[in-house]
C-alpha cells in the first residue's frame, strides 16, 4: 500500500485525542468508539455494545483491528516481508503464493480496472513515486520522466491464479499498489469480524474509507457525512445508513502547489499526472473495497464516462462535485435535495 507512515502525524494525534474524547462520552450511550493507527492513517471503530458484555465488545474490536491489521502485513510495499512485496520482487521472474486474501484484493482490484478501462489501475505506483504527492520529494517530474513510468504502468501484465494462489507480474520493471484499494478490503474485513463476534451494529473507518452495518444504540441507523471539498469545517451532506460503504475520493486530500498549479495524488493512466477532471467521487456501495476503488476509478474517468457509469451500475451510487462546483448525484444521492452547485474555490487559499 502506498501509505506514508508519518503522514499528517498531527492530524493523527489531534484526531486520536477528539476520538478519546467522544470515546468516554459515547460509551455511557451504548457506543464503544477507539481509533488506532494502522497503515499509516488512522482506523475508527464504533460499535454499538448492546446485548454485548464490556469483554466481548473489547474482543470484537480487538479482533477487527487485528483484521486491518492482517491486511497491512500482507498488503503493504512499506513492509519488505509483505506478500505484495514479495510478488514485486519476483516480478519478471516468476508467481509467487500468497495468502487467498491478496490473490482476491489483487483479483477485484483487476476488475475495477477492467471496468473503468484502465482509469483505477493497481499498478500504478511508479508515476505515484514519481509525483511523491505528500511526501518531501514531491515534484512536477519532467516529460521524458512521466514517459518513462507510464511504460511501467499496465495492470493488464498481472496474472492471478485462483486455484494456485498465486500473482504474477510479468515485467520485471512493474510492480502493485493496492493504496487505492485495500483500505476499504480492511475496513470490509473488519465489519466481517465484528459481526461473527455478535456485534449487531458498528462503523469501521479506514481513514475515509467507511463500511457500517446494522444500527447504532437505541436502533437509530448510523448517519455518515460527506465532506465539502474546500471547507474542512462543511459538510456537502448526511446520509442516514443501516448497511454499505462510503468512500470519497478528492483532489484536496493530499496535494503541493507549484507555481499556482495544484497536483494532486490520483494519477491518470493515460497522461501520466493528476486526474483533470473533477474536484471529488463519494461512493456509496454495499461494500468497501468497491467504494474505495470507484471513488479513485470513476475520479480519474471524468464527469461524463464517471456519471455513464454509475447510471449503468445501479448497485453504486454517487455524488461528484465537477471543477466548477456543479454537483452530478445518482442514487440517493440525487433525492437529497442537494443544491446544483457548491462553492469551489482553489486549494490552498481556502
Ligand atoms: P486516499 O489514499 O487519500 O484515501 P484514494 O482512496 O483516492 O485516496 O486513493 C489514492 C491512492 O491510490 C493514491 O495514494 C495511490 O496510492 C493510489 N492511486 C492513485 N492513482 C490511482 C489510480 N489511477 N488507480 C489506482 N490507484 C491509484
Ligand atoms: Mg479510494
Amino acid at each position: 500500500m502506498n501509505f506514508t507512515p508519518y503522514k499528517r502525524l498531527t492530524h493523527i494525534l489531534t484526531a486520536t485525542l477528539v476520538c478519546l474524547i467522544a470515546a468516554s462520552c459515547a460509551k455511557d450511550a451504548g457506543l464503544m468508539k477507539s481509533t488506532r493507527v494502522i497503515m499509516g492513517t488512522y482506523v475508527t471503530i464504533t460499535v454499538n455494545r448492546e446485548g454485548l458484555t464490556d469483554d466481548k465488545a473489547r474482543e470484537a474490536v480487538a479482533a477487527a483491528y487485528a483484521e486491518v491489521e492482517r491486511v497491512d502485513r500482507l498488503m503493504s510495499t512499506y513492509k519488505p516481508e509483505s506478500d505484495l512485496s514479495k510478488v514485486n520482487k519476483e516480478a519478471g521472474i516468476r508467481p509467487v503464493k500468497v495468502d487467498p486474501e491478496v490473490v482476491d484484493c489483487v483479483a477485484r482490484a483487476l476488475g475495477i480496472a477492467m471496468a473503468t478501462d484502465g482509469s483505477f489501475d493497481p499498478t500504478v505506483g511508479p508515476l505515484v513515486r514519481l509525483w511523491g504527492v505528500g511526501s518531501d520529494h514531491a515534484k512536477v517530474p519532467a516529460e521524458y520522466e512521466i514517459r518513462a513510468s507510464l511504460a511501467r504502468v499496465d495492470y493488464r501484465k498481472v496474472v492471478v491464479d485462483k486455484p494456485a494462489s498465486t500473482v504474477f507480474i510479468k515485467d520485471k520493471a512493474m510492480g502493485l499498489d493496492l493504496g487505492g484499494i485495500a483500505k476499504g478490503y480492511a475496513s470490509d474485513l473488519a465489519v466481517a469480524a465484528l459481526k461473527r463476534r455478535g456485534v449487531k451494529g458498528a462503523i469501521v473507518a479506514c481513514a475515509g474509507d467507511i463500511r457500517l452495518f446494522g444500527v447504532r444504540e437505541g436502533g437509530a441507523p448510523w448517519r455518515v457525512g460527506v465532506q465539502h471539498p474546500r471547507d474542512k469545517a462543511a459538510l456537502l451532506t448526511e446520509l442516514d445508513l443501516t448497511d454499505g460503504a462510503v468512500s470519497t475520493s478528492g483532489d484536496y486530500e493530499r496535494f503541493f502547489i507549484k507555481d499556482g498549479v495544484v497536483y494532486h495524488h490520483i494519477m491518470d493512466p493515460r497522461t501520466g499526472g493528476p486526474a483533470r477532471g473533477l474536484v471529488s467521487v463519494t461512493i456509496l456501495a454495499r461494500e468497501a473495497w468497491l467504494a474505495d476503488s470507484l471513488a479513485t476509478g470513476l475520479f480519474v474517468l471524468g464527469p461524463e464516462r464517471a456519471l455513464a457509469y454509475a447510471r449503468a451500475h445501479p448497485e453504486i451510487e454517487v455524488l461528484m462535485v465537477g471543477l466548477d462546483g456543479k454537483l452530478m448525484a445518482t442514487g440517493r444521492f440525487d433525492k437529497l435535495g442537494l443544491p446544483a452547485v457548491v462553492k469551489v474555490g482553489p486549494l490552498g487559499q481556502m
